[in-house]
């Protein structure tokens, strides 16, 4: 398949922030994890630890090729997301270990963040501003709550909050959070949609120099396209995404939008085998294209993961330190489906596949989930603020309160979506429901 993003190594600009990121969340995950579970308290929400590591080491942290801080961040409530959302914790150290073990997702898009996707392609890391990641801080206990009581939720699905500063660098702010894209199987096309038709365009044109782009609400209704699921998978959608979508109003949120990627059976994987390019995304942007990489490492065996999966487990409940470069991650072509625990909105494949109306199973798998969901309204209304002296039309229209912005997002998402049947019925002006 196509391996998305740039390698980053040694040779990378960012290697440096890359692996402090991972050495803090490597050591930070298995410090919580070695304790004995317990309930959460109020004061987990606000906890926040922060650390320095050296090249020398000290009692409490172990050495680490550069010097950095790492700051982590109600570490009690994530290890409860994390078990919520069925993440083995064995597994989730294994994806962000290892040497080379991040690509990174293009470069900033308009909002200057940039994604790292784990080795394995199951994670990806966005580098937050630090207006969201106060946001995110201040939302915790209700995003707590609503996945509690929401297993299934189409948000974004968070692990981990942090921060990591080398010495006279800035702080930079992130999350870990859920590829919704699988590692093992090919997209052929993104959508991104926000239920809003101005601006949402991606120039057709532009499609054949980057024939993956992420495409838009327009370039959706324009191909007539709809979300195909039959009555059952539609009920149980789109009560999930209204769900889902009053939290977001009540926090004030904006600007999200529900990422679809579109998996076609028919076609399958085929055409990536013979693909020998390197896709650089860029979020929103143009992409390039890189000859491969040669591979800088052999890729374990299936049989060498088992057991590097086990000394991890061994050494979590020991409460060992994990050593630094085990590189024990798995290759995406080499996963075998995981389901994702049987979460239902990724239980066909890790995504969701269509059906038609008598709810046989469709021709596509669909992966989605909503995405980009901590901006909230103040912060939006002071950018606008700012960029009225420009006259900015973009900013104007984003500018729609919450409640409006989650109802349009309603409307849109349930009315694109419907069986294949059930859409050839109403163009021929039949039985409209
Ligand atoms: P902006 O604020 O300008 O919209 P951003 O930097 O906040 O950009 P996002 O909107 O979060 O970025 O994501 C940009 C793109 O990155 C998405 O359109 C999608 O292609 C990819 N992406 C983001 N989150 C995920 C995810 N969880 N799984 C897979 N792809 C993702
Ligand atoms: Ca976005
Ligand atoms: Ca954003």
């Amino acid at each position: 398949r196509v391996v998305v993003g740039t390698k980053v190594d040694q040779n990378h600009v960012n290697w440096v922030t890359a692996y402090n990121m991972l050495t803090g969340i490597r050591f930070t995950v298995s410090r919580t994890n070695a304790k004995v579970d317990r309930d959460l308290t109020d004061a987990d929400f606000d906890a926040r630890h922060k650390f320095s590591f050296d090249i020398t080491g000290n009692e409490l942290t172990p050495s680490a090729k550069y010097d950095f801080k790492f700051k982590d961040y109600a570490p009690w409530v994530f290890r409860h997301l994390r078990s919520n959302f069925r993440l083995d914790p064995a597994d989730y150290l294994m994806s962000l270990t290892s040497k080379y073990i991040l690509s990174e997702l293009g470069s900033p898009g308009k909002s200057g963040s940039f994604f790292y996707f784990s080795r394995d392609y199951k994670y990806i890391i966005k580098t937050i501003h630090h207006a969201e990641h106060k946001f995110l801080r201040k939302i915790l206990r209700d995003y707590y709550n609503h996945v509690k009581a929401n297993p299934n939720t189409l948000l974004s699905q968070f692990y981990g909050l942090h921060r990591v500063k080398i010495p006279y660098g800035r702080k930079i702010h992130f999350v870990v959070m859920n590829n919704l894209f699988p590692p093992h199987r090919d997209i052929h096309r993104t959508f991104d949609l926000k239920g809003s038709t101005i601006g949402r365009e991606f120039r057709e044109e532009d499609l054949e120099k980057n024939p993956r782009a992420t495409l838009k609400d327009l370039n959706w209704l324009n191909r007539n396209l709809h979300l195909e699921f039959g009555p059952t998978k539609k009920r149980a959608f789109i009560e999930q995404m209204k769900r889902d979508v009053t939290l977001l109003r009540k926090l004030k949120i904006m600007d999200y939008s529900l990422l679809v990627g579109i998996h076609d059976l028919e076609r399958g994987n085929e055409e990536n085998l013979r693909d020998k390019t390197l896709k650089v995304f860029q979020p929103g942007g143009e992409a390039a294209e890189e000859p491969l990489p040669t591979p800088l490492m052999r890729t374990p065996s299936k049989l060498e993961n088992a057991r590097k999966a086990k000394e991890l487990r061994q050494m979590i409940k020991n409460q060992k330190p994990i050593p630094m470069d085990q590189s024990t991650s798995k290759m995406p072509d080499e996963m075998e489906d995981d389901g994702r625990g049987g979460l239902y909105f990724y239980s066909d494949d890790g995504g969701f596949r269509a059906t038609h109306e008598d709810d046989r199973p469709g021709e596509v798998i669909y992966y989605l989930g909503i995405i980009d969901c901590l901006t909230h309204y103040g912060f939006i209304k002071r950018a606008e603020h700012f960029f009225k002296g420009f006259s900015n039309p973009e900013s104007q229209i984003s500018a729609i309160p919450p409640e409006r912005y989650g109802d349009r997002f309603v409307r849109f998402i349930s009315a694109i979506t419907k069986s294949r049947e059930k859409a050839e019925q109403e163009k021929n002006g039949e039985g409209i429901d």
